[in-house]
């Protein structure tokens, strides 16, 4: 796949370097024309002077508008050169990434060639058994080296994927083990028997096992994780605890139910817009409005008197927070 992709890349890249030759190609041929023309042209006139046709011709040439021409021809040639060079390579790099595929496919072909005999270990399967063929492919009675299925697989099946789709039997999850995939299912996820790191014998699910922020012991640790938990509050709350107000709830813009803003709600028996802030376990009511904006103004401003100072003083704290 990797190998089509770029054959594909380098494909795009000739198409543009083609179109680019293109262009090239007539900006070399016009300035090849202007050059001969403006030479033509000089000769004539120093034709017409008098001057001799042997001399003339290296005269012309040594004109300043003549040069330019040639230097100008001289440019667009080289630039034209390069295209096609450039083109040669990719045409080269095409080549040799036909030839890589190809060979890909001869080994893919050759694979399925492949006698598969009874004892034969592929990947994590071991061949058990050849079965009778049903539409003409080939099929084999094999059991999973992992987890110990026993299950029937076709030949290119068995190719393609070696890998059992269960969970590792050879690898640990946190600090369980698995012993045995169970016939038991939990929302369609395959339960295993499992053994922690303190011996006790447990029942997991996939999710359980493999999910980043499960519990992954027979429950041994969680009496530790729940110690690590009060100890991580506790030193948030020494961080983050200032002056009897907790600082996030300063900086944080979780708002009311009834408008957007936050501290600015609509009373429902005045149906008007009413501000408040809270500071220090204290609320303060800013007032009724009759437009969120005029509400908002007030809010901010009360923001603005109570909370910027404490916000500026602990700026340190707040800094890895938000
Ligand atoms: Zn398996
Ligand atoms: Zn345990």
């Amino acid at each position: 796949m990797d190998l089509l992709n770029e054959l594909w890349k380098i494909n795009e890249l000739l198409t543009k370097a083609l179109e680019q030759y293109k262009a090239r190609g007539r900006e070399y041929a016009k300035a090849y024309r202007d050059y001969r023309v403006l030479l033509a042209q000089e000769l004539l006139k120093l034709k017409a002077d008098g001057m001799p046709v042997t001399i003339a011709y290296d005269i012309a040439r040594g004109t300043e508008e003549v040069a330019k021409a040639k230097e100008q021809e001289t440019i667009s040639e080289s630039l034209y050169n390069s295209c096609q060079e450039a083109i040669n390579t990719y045409k080269l790099q095409i080549k040799i990434l036909q030839e890589q595929i190809n060979k890909g496919v001869c080994k893919w072909r050759l694979v399925m060639k492949k006698n598969i005999s009874v004892g034969d270990i592929i990947g994590d399967y071991v061949i058990l058994e050849e079965l009778e063929r049903k539409n003409s492919q080939h099929r084999y009675k094999v059991m999973c080296n992992n987890c110990k299925e026993i299950s029937t697989k076709y030949k290119h099946h068995l190719i393609r994927n070696t890998k059992c789709p269960h969970l590792r039997f050879d690898k640990k999850y946190g600090k369980l083990q698995i012993v045995e995939k169970t016939q038991k299912r939990y929302k369609g996820n395959v339960i295993y028997k499992c053994v922690c790191d303190c011996g006790k014998v447990c029942y997991k699910n996939t999710d359980e096992l493999t999910q980043k922020y499960s519990l992954k012991s027979c429950g041994c640790d969680r009496q530790s994780n729940l110690e690590n938990n009060t100890e991580r509050l506790k030193e948030s709350i020494k961080k983050y605890y200032k002056e009897n107000t907790f600082l996030c709830s300063l900086t944080s813009r979780t708002s009311e139910h009834t408008t957007p803003v936050k501290g600015v709600y609509i009373e429902a028996r005045t149906q008007k817009y009413c501000a408040h802030i809270h500071l220090k376990g204290k609320k303060y009511f800013l007032g009724r409005f009759n437009t969120l904006e005029a509400a908002t103004k007030a809010r901010k401003l009360a923001e603005d008197i109570l909370f910027e100072p404490i916000i500026e003083k602990y700026k340190n704290e707040l800094k890895g927070k938000h």
